[in-house]
Order: structure tokens, then C-alpha cells, then sequence
């Protein structure tokens, strides 16, 4: 069995860079599509073409929007909210996908989660990524386990797949920006998870052995509110 804490030094230059240029290419990015998907409908021809083109758009627009969650701090709300209701929520939402590749979601969230301090668009991205990457590792079906535990002064949720698992070179890797081995993976739901947990003074370790599975271990404090900051962004 491998382990890694995501290390935050990975994503300080990114995080920086991320933040303006990800919605300067938003704008042409949409006018480009709509011009695209114009002259397709005008020329009725080079479907092949136009299919590569149109998809390589989308492909740069999940990178930017994946990229945005960085690069938006004022966009962030903190409030008082049920974790467990969020988590029941975004299982909910991908179930239908799940099941579409013989993956069957198990969740074991206990009741006496108490309600906390978070950002709770930001921790639905982190839930979705983690599930996603789950449901994505186990090309034959299998079973996700969804844990959910409250501690005392925190909160620990665990995603427990039955996938192909990281080596421990691999690992080591998670945290760099783009680092993926899917053909349309961007590489960056883990970098994103990441930030995201660590403005929620969290943790994120992955632990995993080849061909068993992995387990993506989330930590989350119970804070007071004052305790976070989020008018300042969280890139170090
Ligand atoms: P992407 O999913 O777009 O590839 P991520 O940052 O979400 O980007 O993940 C990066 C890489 O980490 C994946 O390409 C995959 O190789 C590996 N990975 C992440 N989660 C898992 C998992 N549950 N099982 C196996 N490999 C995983
Ligand atoms: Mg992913």
C-alpha cells in the first residue's frame, strides 16, 4: 500500500497564473463554438472535421472551467451547512451515471454528522471529482463505498473503490497540474480537490494499491467561522 499528502507547494504558480487567463478564454471560446457549429450547418460538409474541432473546444472549455474554481476566490461563500445532505446530493446526482457502468454506490454516512462552516459548491466539485475518478477506474463495474464519520472536532469521509488502483511511482504524481491517464482527462480534478480542501483547513491522502482499489481519505475540521478567511484567496 501506497500513501501521499497532496503536497500545496504543487499548486501555488498555477493557482497565480490560473486566475486571469481562465476567464480571458472563456468569451472567444463561446464565439468561437457558435461560429463553428454555424459553418457546419452552412457547409453540411467535412463532418469528420468539424466533429475533432467541436470536441477539442469542449475539452478546452472543461479545462477552463476546472481551472476557474481556482482562480475565483470572490465567487466563494462560506456558510453554515449540512455536509451530509451535500454528500447524499451529489450521490444522487451521479448515480444514474454509476449505474451505467455497472457501478453500484454504497453509502454508509452516519446521522449524527453536525453541520459546519463550507463552501458548499466547492466541496460538491471536490465530492463529484473524487466519485467521478472512482466510477471512471472500474471500466468492469464494481462497488464505491461512500464513508461518512464525525469525530471529535472533525468530520472524515472516505470514497472506497474497487478500481485499478495507482502505483506508487504514479502517486506521487496526483498532485502535479495535468497529470492524467485518461484520454479525456484534464488532469486537474485532484489539483482542484485539493485547493479546496486546504481553504477548508482540510486534508485530502490518497492511499491505493494496483488492481485493489483506492481510497481517497477527505479530513475536515469543524471550524468556528471566524476561523476562515474567504474574501482573501487561498493560493500560498
Ligand atoms: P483526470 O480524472 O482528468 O485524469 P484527476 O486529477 O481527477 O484527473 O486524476 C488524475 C489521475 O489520477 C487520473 O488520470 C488517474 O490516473 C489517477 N486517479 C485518480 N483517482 C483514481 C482512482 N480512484 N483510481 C485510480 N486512479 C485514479
Ligand atoms: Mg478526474
Amino acid at each position: 500500500t501506497a500513501e501521499l499528502l497532496l503536497k500545496s507547494e504543487k499548486l501555488s504558480i498555477v493557482g497565480q497564473l490560473a486566475a486571469g487567463v481562465a476567464h480571458e478564454i472563456r468569451n472567444p471560446l463561446t464565439s468561437l463554438k457558435g461560429f463553428v457549429q454555424l459553418l457546419q450547418m452552412k457547409t453540411g460538409g467535412f463532418r469528420e472535421y468539424f466533429e475533432i474541432m467541436l470536441s477539442e473546444l469542449d475539452r478546452i472549455n472543461c479545462i477552463v472551467s476546472e481551472f476557474m474554481v481556482i482562480a475565483k476566490p470572490q465567487v466563494v461563500q462560506f456558510e453554515i451547512k449540512d455536509l451530509r445532505k451535500i454528500l447524499q446530493d451529489v450521490i444522487a446526482l451521479l448515480d444514474t451515471q454509476a449505474i451505467l457502468n455497472n457501478v453500484q454506490i454504497h453509502s454508509e454516512i452516519d446521522e449524527d454528522i453536525p453541520l459546519i462552516h463550507c463552501e458548499e459548491n466547492q466541496l460538491k466539485q471536490v465530492f463529484i471529482n473524487i466519485l467521478k475518478n472512482a466510477i471512471e477506474a472500474m471500466p468492469e463495474g464494481g462497488d464505491v463505498v461512500v464513508q461518512m464519520k464525525a469525530d471529535e472536532g472533525s468530520i472524515d469521509i472516505r470514497f472506497v473503490d474497487q478500481g485499478c488502483g495507482i502505483s506508487e511511482e504514479r502517486l506521487a504524481l496526483l498532485g502535479e497540474p495535468f497529470y492524467t491517464t485518461k484520454e479525456k482527462g484534464t488532469g486537474l480534478g485532484l489539483m482542484v480537490s485539493h485547493k479546496i480542501i486546504e481553504g477548508h483547513q482540510g486534508k485530502l491522502q490518497v492511499q491505493s494499491q494496483i488492481d485493489v482499489g483506492t481510497t481517497v481519505h477527505l479530513h475536515l475540521p469543524i471550524l468556528q467561522p471566524h476561523s476562515l478567511h474567504p474574501s482573501k484567496p487561498v493560493a500560498t
